[in-house]
């Protein structure tokens, strides 16, 4: 029966000698993952699916999309993204391809779920930033950019659709280059745009690829590969003097031009690998993801907060002798008839074995849980997971205990990984139950809403709870989802009162600097409230303001993060 088959997680007090849980090095090295960064309709989807089709992992293009569709009509949360066509849930997606094992972190393409990519990407250890040909960078790249600078995430840049008009390949280079610092180094070049689009070539190699467009939907592109010094094959095959010419000058254009590849810089973030192709008619996605499997990192490991020191941080590595991992990521009802709620954990040191016990890093006394089952999720397929390794990510079930950020271990010493910062909210709103019956069901949804971290709450200050609540996000349809849930999930209704704000600042300066600045009267039109943790925050009505006494009032160390 389900129920029985499903995890389940007891509590228990009683300390078992743990056993060492160490991970085998070649499944670590084995291991890649990656989470793919871009602007809603750059097609991530699609290479996803594509990336799928050539990892053996699909028969038929076009199968995540039914899956998610599928999904999408199982409950009323999920046909709000049927109906907006998006997608709300990060799934995890894995393949076996050439004896590696390749795990892709799938990010919400939404901006108003951007802080769910946000932690997607806290899990991920390479990212591949997919641009529009025709658009280059666009908000949500740089947005998201940004966030992988934070983490230094080694970048790895897919320039899609490149079967229509497009931004000369130049052109992109230097829009990478002039906005973001970053260098990139083609690795695949085009031949051609739109409808003359012909081919790549491997840069690596000095190998062409020219590809015909698959005959059957859905099927692979069929291929032919020429040497660069077959230059009498090639130009028959390219067929067009003009394009053919310019492969010669730009092939002699980039040898003198750009600086060799660095994998240490490249591992650095400071250099990324470059890739022109077309995912819906699979030109060049085989070739990245082979290049991909080279150059891509293996699982790195985390730093975690030194418990003796009490300061500082030390890195666990994948080879750490014990089991570690934390949440990034929760979810609720998936599965409305079971009322399921998942903890997504990256595995960053060990061997998740299903049984294992573990130490719980928020619960005070600590807390041993029980893994008993672990899933691994695919589209909406589940399978249960015997064994996961570093860069794993394994979907536990959640009765509650789990919040994002958590740290699980195995052994006898506490380890915490620092807590995934979010991301800093720009919509305001009060929300309230219009019902004073339900106020109980009330409260306790959206506490636990809050514990999952679906959104930040505020409150004025020193309100220990019993004042007005305010929610804050990124975008409106986090709201929306609140809203929704507690409709759901708890049968209540509620009521939302949007605010003027569209800009928080953690007050770093803490208190006393807020005490100070509304001395001066420098707060004026200024909303003042506290997080969760009773700490500072500023409410801001432009970002003009918000610079200016970030400039003038210094001692307040306006943040736009919360750490
Ligand atoms: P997402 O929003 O980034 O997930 O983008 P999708 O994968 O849903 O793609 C957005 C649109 O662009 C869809 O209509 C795709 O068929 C189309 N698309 C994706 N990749 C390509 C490509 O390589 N060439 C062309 N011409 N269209 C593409």
């Amino acid at each position: 029966h389900h129920e029985e088959t499903r995890l389940f997680a007891t509590t228990t007090t009683t300390t078992t000698t743990t056993e060492p849980y160490k991970a085998p090095a070649t499944e670590i090295e084995r291991r890649r993952n990656l989470a793919i960064i871009s602007h809603p309709d750059s097609g991530k989807t699609t290479m996803t699916e594509k990336l799928l089709l050539y990892g053996g992992a699909l028969q038929q293009a076009g199968a995540v999309r039914q899956k998610a569709e599928q999904r999408a009509t199982q409950s009323d949360f999920m046909e709000m993204e049927q109906e907006r066509g998006i997608s709300i849930s990060s799934t995890v997606m894995n393949f076996d391809y050439n004896g590696l094992r390749v795990n892709i972190l799938d990010t919400p393409g939404h901006q108003d779920f951007s802080e769910d990519t946000y932690r997607a990407l806290a899990a991920a250890d390479n990212a591949v930033m997919l641009l529009d040909a025709a658009k280059g960078l666009e908000p949500q790249t740089r947005k998201l950019f940004e966030v992988c600078r934070l983490r230094n995430l080694p970048l790895f840049t897919f320039v899609n659709k490149m079967d229509r008009p497009a931004l000369t390949p130049y052109e992109i280079m230097d829009q990478i280059e002039a906005e973001f610092g970053l260098e990139t180094h083609p690795i695949l070049w085009p031949i051609g745009d739109g409808d003359r689009f012909k081919g790549v070539l491997d840069r690596t190699t000095n190998i062409v690829h020219l590809y015909t467009k698959p005959t059957q939907r859905g099927g692979k592109a069929e291929v032919q590969e020429v040497p660069m010094e077959d230059e009498d094959t090639l130009k028959s095959l390219i067929d067009d003097q003009e394009l053919f010419d310019k492969l010669l000058e730009d092939q002699e254009l980039l040898q003198e031009l750009i600086p060799p590849l660095d994998m240490e810089r490249v591992m650095a973030a400071t250099q990324s690998p470059l890739f022109f192709g077309s995912a819906m008619t699979n030109f060049g996605v085989q070739l990245f993801l082979d290049k991909f499997c080279d150059m891509g990192t293996k699982p790195m490991g985390r730093l975690a907060a030194d418990k003796q020191e009490d300061e500082g941080e030390f890195l666990i590595a994948p080879e750490h002798q014990e089991f570690t991992g934390f949440v990034f990521k929760t979810q609720a009802n998936l599965d409305p008839k079971h009322r399921d709620r998942l903890a997504y954990v990256r595995v960053v040191s060990g061997v998740y074995e299903k049984g294992m016990k573990v130490g719980h890093s928020r619960s005070k006394p600590a807390k041993k849980y029980n893994l008993a089952q672990a899933q691994a999720l695919f589209g909406s397929d589940r399978t249960t997971v015997e064994l996961a390794y570093p860069g794993d990510v394994i979907g536990i079930n959640n009765p509650g205990n789990f919040a994002i950020g958590d740290t699980l271990y195995t052994g006898n010493s506490k380890v915490a990984f620092p807590g995934i910062p979010s991301f800093s909210p720009e919509k305001f709103a009060y929300i309230r139950s219009p019902n004073p019956s339900d106020y109980k069901s009330f409260r306790k949804g959206m506490d636990q809403l809050l514990d999952e971290g679906a959104i930040q709450a505020l409150r004025q200050r020193n309100d220990d709870g019993g004042g007005p609540l305010m929610l804050a996000a990124v975008g409106q349809l986090q709201f929306e989802v609140v809203q929704a849930r507690l409709k759901n999930e708890y049968n209540v209704d509620s009521l939302m009162e949007p605010l003027s704000y569209t800009l928080a600042r953690w007050v770093d300066g803490g208190w006393d600097a807020v005490d100070k600045a509304d001395a001066d009267g420098k707060l004026f039109g200024i909303m003042v409230v506290q997080d969760r943790w009773k700490r500072p925050v500023l409410l801001f009505r432009n970002d003009w303001k918000a610079a200016s006494l970030a400039e003038e009032e210094k001692y307040l160390e306006l943040k736009p993060w919360s750490q």
